[in-house]
């Protein structure tokens, strides 16, 4: 097994050497196989800081295996070994609640970029599905962009939790079991702010995807993680996004503009657990401005239903 740390002093060597010559050089090589190549291309990819980076290094290493086609299975493998090893120290932290700690692991952008590509390129020991799952993540690296304005910061995120599980014991239902899942990133996305999920089964587990805001924005950025953490209270109530958790029908039908369809119902859903969470707390002024104090009480006391009427179940 190779140490990738081992690697990065000569990854910046390598980078100017080699990454930035359309790997022209590789057809010349082709009989002769140079496995430090291999290996500073695939440390090349886990020494990204972002998604644009990551996906000239996915090029690159598309580029040399098409040239080295013999060592498919050998580069395949090191890359997979190597995603795992990488993350391990986050895939270990969570495995278990730690309740010192808010039960939540909250993992670096560098971290984050390798633990989404292994939502894409499975560890099996089949190339093709390696390499499809290479090609299906650089496509994705399109999705995101350069950041316009910095992020929510760590001590931020930590804020809102405290205050979430403080007030309504937030963590205790979105994660029971498995760390609540923070995954930092250094870019913004085309489409979304933030994104959340939760995964199926009994070992489920809550992950939050935090993205830099992708346009100059009015929206607060503590408002906007205060917003997925409502997502994944509904992901986590009711089971299914789609259906809505008990009693929100009739509450949103005293809003000024109830919410129609289901998408609309699930937006209000999570403004009204940020608004909830958020109400009377040390980060007030990250409400909306010109929120309606009373609102924001009836949010408080419907949120408050809802927990304690799943607790009790
Ligand atoms: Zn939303």
């Amino acid at each position: 097994m190779v140490d990738l740390l081992q690697f990065h002093d000569i990854i910046i060597y390598k980078k100017n050497t080699l990454i930035n010559k359309n790997g022209c050089e590789f057809i010349k090589n082709n009989d002769n196989f140079d496995k430090e190549k291999a290996y500073a291309y695939i440390a090349s990819i886990f020494d990204s800081a972002s998604f644009v980076e990551m996906q000239s290094c996915i090029t690159s290493l598309l580029k040399f295996i098409e040239y080295n086609p013999k060592h498919k299975r050998w580069i395949c493998r090191e890359l997979t070994d190597s995603m795992v090893r990488y993350c391990s120290p986050y895939l270990f932290a969570s495995l278990f609640s730690d309740k010192s700690d808010k039960n939540i692991v909250i993992v670096p952008p560098k971290h984050s970029l390798i633990m989404f590509m292994s939502t894409c390129v499975p560890y099996s020991k089949s190339t093709v599905l390696v390499m499809e799952g290479l090609r299906k993540f650089a496509e994705r690296c399109c999705e995101f962009g350069e950041p316009l304005e910095a992020s929510i910061t760590e001590d931020e995120i930590r804020s809102v939790l405290d205050v979430a599980q403080k007030k309504f014991q937030i963590l205790n239902i979105i994660a029971p079991k498995k760390p609540l899942k923070i995954l930092m990133f250094a870019n913004s996305h085309s489409e979304f702010d933030n994104e959340c999920g939760i995964t199926d089964g009994i070992d489920r587990e809550a992950i939050i995807s935090v993205y830099h805001p992708r346009e100059i924005t009015l929206h607060d950025r503590v408002f906007i993680f205060t917003h997925e953490l409502g997502h994944a209270l509904h992901m986590a109530l009711t089971n299914d996004i789609k259906i809505m958790p008990y009693g929100f029908d009739e509450f949103s039908g005293f809003f000024a503009e109830p919410p129609k369809t289901i998408e609309e119902k699930q937006e209000a859903f999570a403004n009204a657990a940020a608004i909830a969470i958020l109400n009377g707390s040390e980060l007030d002024k990250h409400l909306p401005k010109g929120f309606n104090k009373n609102s924001a009480d009836w949010f408080n006391k419907y949120i408050k239903f809802v927990i304690e009427q799943h607790l009790s179940l």
